[in-house]
């Protein structure tokens, strides 16, 4: 734990304290923010979930920073306690969203609302009240390359005019109603853009975050041990509940599409610069990525199968993958994104961020934690059932 000394802006200014409301503070991302802010800030949160599990080592009184922190524990969905929390912060940073993959096509309603809906009142308090917001969207929004329409072995594939995805001038493409998994792609361009139209028409001041797969410790759940059995969280919890179980790894439709990861400790850093460089970072969306870390889903199962192997010390599986149709898996109506490279120019211009954890360092420590923290639940869980 770094000690809190007074920060410096990227123009060599003092940042002022800020008094932050953060929405969806409890969940993965915000616990890795709520950590920092803490522990190497001046910064104060008020921080807003329905759960608070991910950061209760934060909110245990007497700790050095516990009079910075405050948990309130509302749905924005209903609580008229959120305008009045709004007002009393210099900025807002707004997590909360459904964003697992498995609720995109079946819960489709649940998760435009979520994206959606549930945003909207957020932007308009934060333009009504002129507080700066700092909105997470998704890498989502790109949706397809453009090269995923053309022949597999076409040369333009190898082209980045063809895969690239660029925040000023990539477009957006989804795919058809019936596929509901671009339901919160679809949800979260019409947030982007109704910020953004806030922006030119209001002068609301904010900046878009489009995360390409932050990764790290408490991402999601593993289920049947803090989460639903039946619930599917995203690919790196998926895969770390089939090596801590020891069952093979789910490939959907052969793992073929491909990922870029980045660890979430170097994310983090990215939103700080965001948070305190309002000049620099105002009126940008930004994608925040690690383009160095490309692999497809298959290699992922792979490198991460023998990443674990080391950590824990046991053997490879006999069969470490099977593939699954994607309607086996998600149900009718997933289609997924081919490729998923980020263009870095407006960050590394804006910011000067650049990320620096290679896959492998980030899965190690990711896997060493997951490790620690469920391989006894998970025995445990195991041994009970077979005794039943
Ligand atoms: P997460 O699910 O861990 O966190 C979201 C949090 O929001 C949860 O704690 C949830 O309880 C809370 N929340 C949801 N609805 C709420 C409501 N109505 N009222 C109060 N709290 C509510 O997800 P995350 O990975 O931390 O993602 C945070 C944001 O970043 C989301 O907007 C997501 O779409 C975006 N994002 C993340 C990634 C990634 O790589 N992790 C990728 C793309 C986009
Ligand atoms: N995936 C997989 N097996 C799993 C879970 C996910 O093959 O057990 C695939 C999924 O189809 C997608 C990729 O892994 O191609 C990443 O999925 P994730 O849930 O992390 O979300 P996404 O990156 O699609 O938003």
């Amino acid at each position: 734990m770094t000690e809190a000394t007074s920060r410096l802006d990227l123009d060599g200014n003092n940042v002022s304290p800020l008094t932050i409301c953060m929405i969806g503070a409890g969940g993965f991302i915000g616990s890795h923010l709520c950590e920092k802010l803490m522990w190497e800030s001046e910064h104060t949160v008020l921080a807003i979930d329905v759960y608070s599990d991910k950061i209760q080592h934060l909110l245990e009184p007497g700790q050095a920073w516990s009079s910075r922190i405050e948990f309130h524990r509302l749905n924005i969905k209903n609580d008229p306690r959120l305008e009045g929390l709004i007002k009393l912060s210099d900025l807002v940073i707004n997590l909360a969203a459904i964003c697992t993959p498995a609720d995109y096509n079946t819960r489709p309603l649940d998760t435009i609302y979520s994206n959606f809906t549930d945003a909207l009142p957020v932007v308009r308090y934060c333009s009504d009240n002129g507080k700066r917001l700092i909105h997470f969207s998704t890498c989502e929004v790109y949706g397809k390359t453009v090269g995923s329409f053309l022949p597999k072995d076409h040369p333009l594939r190898q082209d980045p005019d063809f895969y690239l995805l660029s925040e000023d001038k990539s477009p957006c493409i989804f795919g058809p109603v019936e596929k509901q998994r671009w339901s919160y792609a679809c949800a979260k361009q019409l947030i982007e853009r109704v910020i953004y139209a806030e922006g030119a028409e209001n002068g609301l001041e904010f900046t878009i975050v489009r995360p390409f797969n932050w990764i790290g410790p408490r991402m999601d759940f593993i289920p049947g041990v803090d989460g639903p059995s039946e619930g599917v969280p995203r690919v790196l919890a998926c895969f770390s509940n089939n090596l801590l179980r020891g069952e093979p790894l789910k490939l959907v439709d052969g793992g073929v599409s491909q990922r870029t990861f980045v660890y979430i400790k170097d994310a983090i850093e990215a939103v700080f610069l965001m948070i305190e460089n309002p000049s620099r970072a105002n009126g940008h969306i930004f994608n925040v990525g690690n383009p160095n870390n490309e692999v497809t889903v298959r290699e992922l199962a792979d490198l991460m199968s023998e990443i674990y192997c080391k950590v824990s010390g046991r053997p490879m599986l006999e069969v470490p993958t099977i593939d699954i149709s994607s309607k086996e898996f998600y149900g009718e109506g997933y289609d997924d994104s081919d490729k998923r490279i980020p263009d870095m120019t407006i960050i590394k211009k804006q910011l000067g961020w650049e990320p620096r954890t290679s896959l492998p360092d980030l899965l190690h420590t990711t896997l060493t934690y997951q490790h620690r923290t469920y391989a006894n639940a998970i025995k445990q869980a195991i041994s009970k059932s077979i005794a039943s």
